[in-house]
């Protein structure tokens, strides 16, 4: 086929894929692959990098060669081009001689469009002269900052793809990746050998993404109250260490709540089952360190829970990226507390290497600068990675839904540095708290902490906020931790004597409010808005997906290749009743029609029978 997509365009993409319209930048880097010429694309997660090459597979003749760093990945994206109704196939270390076989036949009868392969198939002896006996229309290399040291990810195997350009001058080849700084994209476009490659980098802005910061407290109580707004829908919970991963999942098991624990001192046999039983919606949670990383290609996380300080922002927004990659609304919460800055520099104090201290301090501080912010979270993020949110109000952060509110805690500063000084600058922080709220424990009877002035002068606010506090003093440097001793004790710092004769106040930003309400979930419209879905009728919605969980079962596949979470919630909204109706909507291509649509249009069909409202009369 010659066909410039102009002449498919829109209509393929629906057809095939089952879309409307482009996201940005597809069209253009489909035409580009089409006129033959390399391209080299920077996309955010979620951002649709599949179809860009995907699309110009199914136009061009000969087949796709697709190069992807992770098996899982690579079934994922196979399962789901089949899913479409695309010819795809892949050959890795886990492909049978039977299969190795029909795929390489497929592609000599020219009946493939798409082949994955991992970087390390593609430097395996011999492969390379199988690949040049056939038409290969281009090659796509995905995660392409996996070829650079600078890269976060670097793989030796991807350097060898630098020979593709010598061995297949006239294939084009098209490089995606969602993260590359100026030195990462220099070392994809000399590596690869792009030649005058047409160049992309799209807004890193995650509309459908929903920001929140909250004062972490009561963590597992916050978690569970979390949970109860998610509605069963499935989600990660980030953690700093194994040990705590181990206990949230624990924690949330004892709840009632399907969560798996997954860390890289698991065996790689159980990390895989639990990531499988994430992808088939077989448990809701998974509670992970950053180890659950590149993998998860699941488009349907719900929301990612960031419970520990991320170490840097880069890392955040790309765990927080892995939520809504369907596009359809999507949160992100982070539990932010001193007491986790207070660790984590103190980790950053044994690095031997002073550069590696400076970075990470650096880095750390850039973090708890986007928590404590008083400006829109979309906006600070944006503008980290070199972009400016041309908007006021972005609609789904806290800060832009009027939830963070600046305090003035300069009385409290001043009772809980007064209590550091009349203990004598000898005591951590929990025996301090303890004088503060009155509590009467053995230690401040011995020492006779209960007749201080201070003691009790706290009484009236809970313990956790006055641990909140002590720590908020030590980082903002009105307290420091005493060099001199193994157990971490406060001394009043100059800042510190400062806010105590007056001369200096204490701010802190008060995240909690409105955010906490602690609610029963409802199945109504409320209740979807509150969980950032302010669309479709929330029953209707239910009974699709139940339904869609049963045909996955049934088809041993993830739920979310038969018809996106976007999929069911504009069902639920537009009521379709025709099988032409149904197509119409975003994510139902002819292959999908056929395969399930009637399944869905029984579902509608039956719950509008069923409910005498407006529909039911028609
Ligand atoms: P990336 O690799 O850039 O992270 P994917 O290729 O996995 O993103 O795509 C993310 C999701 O977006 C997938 O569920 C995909 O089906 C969907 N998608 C891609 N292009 C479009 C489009 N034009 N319209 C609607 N959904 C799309
Ligand atoms: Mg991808």
């Amino acid at each position: 086929m010659t066909q410039q997509p102009d002449n498919l365009g829109t209509n393929l993409l629906k057809s095939v894929f089952g879309f409307s319209s482009f996201r940005p930048y597809q069209e253009e880097i489909i035409k580009a692959i089409c006129r033959g010429q390399d391209v080299f694309a920077v996309m955010p997660t979620g951002g649709g990098k599949s179809l860009c090459y995907q699309f110009p597979a199914v136009v061009l003749e000969g087949v796709c060669v697709v190069i992807s760093p992770l098996l899982s990945l690579m079934k994922d994206q196979v399962d789901s081009a089949r899913e479409t109704g695309l010819r795809a196939a892949t050959i890795n270390s886990t492909t049978s001689a039977s299969e190795y076989g029909k795929a390489l036949g497929a592609m000599r009868r020219n009946e493939l469009d798409l082949l994955y392969i991992s970087p390390e198939r593609f430097n395996s002896p011999g492969f390379v002269e199988k690949l040049l006996d056939n038409k290969i229309s281009f090659f796509a290399i995905d995660e392409a900052h996996c070829i650079s040291e600078w890269g976060h990810q670097f793989r030796p195997d991807y350097l060898q793809l630098g020979r593709i350009a010598e061995l297949f001058p006239d294939a084009p080849i098209a490089a995606f990746t969602a993260t590359a700084t100026d030195r990462v994209a220099d070392d994809i476009r000399s590596r690869l050998g792009l030649r005058h490659p047409f160049e992309v980098r799209a807004s890193f802005d995650r509309p459908n993404l929903d920001y929140t910061v909250l004062r972490k407290d009561d963590l597992n109580r916050q978690i569970l109250d979390f949970l109860k707004t998610a509605d069963g829908q499935p989600g990660i919970i980030y953690r700093g260490t194994r040990k705590k991963v181990e206990e949230t999942a624990l924690m949330l098991k004892k709840h009632g709540i399907e969560a798996l624990p997954y860390h890289a001192g698991m065996t790689s046999e159980q990390r895989n089952l639990v990531q499988e039983s994430f992808t088939y919606d077989r448990i809701q949670v998974v509670v992970a360190t950053i180890a659950f990383g590149m993998g998860i290609d699941k488009p349907n996380v719900r929301f990612v829970i960031h419970a520990d300080l991320p170490k840097n922002i880069e890392g955040y927004y790309q765990e927080t990226g892995r939520a809504g990659r369907d596009g359809a609304p999507s949160r992100c919460l982070l539990l932010f507390g001193y007491q986790d800055v207070v660790l984590q520099n103190s980790f950053i104090e044994k690095y031997e290497d002073p550069q590696t201290r400076e970075v990470t301090r650096e880095q750390l501080k850039q973090m708890i600068r986007y928590a404590e912010s008083d400006e829109c979270r979309r906006k600070a993020i944006l503008r980290y990675f070199g972009e400016e949110y041309p908007n006021d109000n972005c609609g789904h952060c806290d800060f832009c839904r009027g939830a963070i509110k600046r305090v003035d805690a300069t009385v409290d500063a001043q009772k809980a540095l007064s209590a550091m000084q009349r203990t004598g600058n000898r005591f951590g922080i929990g025996h301090l708290v303890d004088v503060l709220v009155g509590a009467k424990t053995e230690r401040i009877r011995k020492f006779a902490h209960d007749a201080l002035p201070t003691y009790g002068v706290g009484k009236e606010k809970p313990k956790k906020y006055w641990h909140f506090l002590f720590n908020a003093l030590v980082c903002k440097g009105a307290a420091r931790m005493r060099p001199d001793t193994d157990y971490p004790i406060p001394q009043t710092a100059e800042l510190g004597f400062e806010i105590l004769r007056g001369n200096e106040s204490f701010e802190l930003i008060d995240f909690v409010s409105a955010e906490t309400k602690k609610r029963a979930p409802k199945k109504s419209r409320a209740a979807m808005r509150e969980r950032g879905v302010d669309r479709g009728d929330p029953d209707l919605f239910d009974l699709l997906r139940t339904r869609r969980t049963e045909l996955a079962a049934a088809n041993h596949m993830p739920p979310y290749l038969i018809f996106s979470d976007n999929t069911l919630l504009e069902m639920s909204e537009r009521k379709p009743m025709t099988r032409e109706e149904l197509l119409e909507l975003s994510g139902v291509g002819e292959y999908k029609m056929k395969r399930y649509g009637q399944d869905f249009l029984d579902v509608i069909a039956e719950y509008i029978a069923e409910s005498p409202g407006e529909e039911g009369l028609l």
